[in-house]
Formats: structure tokens, sequence, C-alpha cells
């Protein structure tokens, strides 16, 4: 793996791949990676001839009391990871390098997507996110992009984005990777204590309740997010932000669940915001 850390250094590098007739796949990630990071790697290596994976943790996308400053950061490692799971170049650039005139001079406005679920709780993330992102694009030119579900609305503002903003990237959507016993992987996931490591399970039991119960033939939207509420509350510790089972498409709260519906839900378990989501079947 090659690491870089300044724009112009991975531009020429990658125009050289663009010229030998290389397709390039891209991963964003801010780092401290995991085996859900490596498993879009893993997919973009099918995807497209070269990989480039990027850690930078945008302060954009942070708010004034999150945990930017508490994000685990581990380069050295990442590397490592990186290189075993074949990632060509790793662009790794210091705040200064992505937002040489300080961060607001120009943004991506998130617009209606963005005002439910995190982007309630989070104002203004996920026009940091959008803004790194196209950033990010216009940078490496990929063929091809790789997120993850876990990140649900993430996704779908990301596609809405190069959509809208004609980007001619495709977006490539992997599925969420878990721990055996079924918590999301997240590099926050490091910061819980062994208790709180326990409480935070109540997330993902929350989803397989709701799948139980919809399985068992509930259809309000409104009861199935009563069931996983309740699994949530129970547990004590974990704190519900928010559950819905919305539309995949419009994030819009749906009356009757269907198949293909999702619930998306959000907690904190001490200082550690926990999000994850299931697409009911
Ligand atoms: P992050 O480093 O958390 O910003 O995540 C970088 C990319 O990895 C995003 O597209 C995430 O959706 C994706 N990702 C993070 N955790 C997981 C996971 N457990 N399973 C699948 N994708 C993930």
């Amino acid at each position: 793996v090659q690491t870089y850390d300044g724009i112009a250094a991975l531009r020429e590098r990658l125009s050289a791949e663009r010229a030998a007739g290389r397709r390039i796949a891209l991963v964003p990630t801010m780092g401290s990676l995991h085996e859900g990071h490596l498993r879009l790697f893993d997919r973009a290596r099918g995807l497209g001839d070269i990989v480039v994976a990027s850690i930078f943790v945008n302060p954009l996308q942070f708010g004034p009391a999150e945990d930017f400053d508490r994000y685990p950061r581990d380069l050295d490692r990442d590397a490592e990871l990186a290189r075993g799971r074949g990632v060509a170049c790793l662009f790794t650039p210091a705040t200064g390098e992505m937002y040489p005139s300080g961060p607001n001079r120009v943004l991506v406005r998130a617009g209606p997507l963005a005002e439910r679920l995190c982007g309630r709780y989070r104002p203004g993330h996920f026009d940091g996110v959008l803004t790194v992102v196209a950033k990010l694009f216009n940078i490496v030119r990929p063929d091809v992009a790789v997120f993850g579900r876990k990140d649900f609305q993430q996704a779908v503002l990301i596609r809405a984005m190069v959509e809208e903003l004609n980007f001619g990237v495709s977006v490539d959507v992997a599925p969420t990777t878990r721990e055996s016993d079924g918590l999301a992987m997240s590099s926050r996931n490091v910061r819980l204590s062994a208790d709180e490591r326990a409480h935070a399970l109540a997330v993902p039991r929350a989803l397989e309740a709701a799948q139980r119960a919809f399985t068992a033939g509930e259809r309000s939207g409104a009861a199935l997010a009563r069931v996983a509420a309740g699994v949530i509350e129970a547990d004590g510790a974990a704190q519900l932000q928010y559950v819905h089972v919305i539309d995949p498409r419009t994030l819009d709260d749906v009356e009757e669940a269907a198949a293909g519906s999702v619930m998306a839900i959000a907690a904190f378990v001490g200082d550690v915001r926990l999000i994850d989501n299931h697409v009911l079947t």
C-alpha cells in the first residue's frame, strides 16, 4: 500500500492508473479500521482494478458537542490492515490539506432527506458528510465508490447527491458487518467499557425483536417501533434517541410496514452514540 497525504501526488498516481485503463474503486473511511471496513475493501477489489481508501476524520461532520477529539485514530495499524486487504493507495490528508481555507467556505447542502433520523439530532452533519464525499470524488475521480448500509441515511444521501449533482460515480452499498453477538461493528465500539459493551447489545436485540413481531404478523410501523423501544428501555442503561420504521427511498415513516421497510435506531450507551438498522423481511 502506498500512503499519500497530499492531493497532488495522489492525483498524479491516479492519472497514471486511469491512463493505463484501470478502473478506480474508492472506499472513504474515518479510519480505526475494523472488519466492516475491510469487507468494503474486498468488495471494492471486486468492482475495480485498483482500490483507493481514504482515512480522514472530517471535522465538518461533527457537531460542537460531539466526539471529534475523542474519535479513535490509529494510522499505523490502519495502513497494515489496508495493505492486508489489497488497498493500493491510502489517502490520509491532514485537515489543512482538505480545508486550506478553513472548513466552511463552500458546503454541499444535504436538503430535506437530512431533516429526519440522524439529521434531526445532528444539524449540519450530512452537509459535512456530503461536502467531504464530493471533495473525495473530485480528488480521486473514482469509477465506483463503496459505502456501508450501517450508515443507512448516509448511503441514501450519497446516492441522492450523485444523482442530483451528476457525479457519474457508481455507488455500491455493502451489508452491515456484525460481531458474532450481533453488535454492528463501529470504530466507536472501542470507546465502550466492558459493561457498556454488554448494554450496546440492546440495539441489535431491539431490531431482532421488531423482526420477530413483523414475522408474527405485526404490520403497524408505530407498533413495531414500540416493540423495539421497549427492548431498549428494558435494558436500563441504553438511552434511545430514535426508532423509526421507514420507506428506504423517502426515509418517511411508514404506517404499514412491508418487506423492505427499514427499521432505524439511534441510542446512546454512556457517551457513545450507536446507530443500526434492519431491512424487514
Ligand atoms: P466510518 O469510518 O465509520 O465513517 O465508515 C466508513 C464506511 O464504512 C462507511 O461507508 C460506513 O457505512 C462503512 N461501515 C462502517 N461500519 C460498518 C459495518 N459495521 N458494516 C458495513 N459497513 C460499515
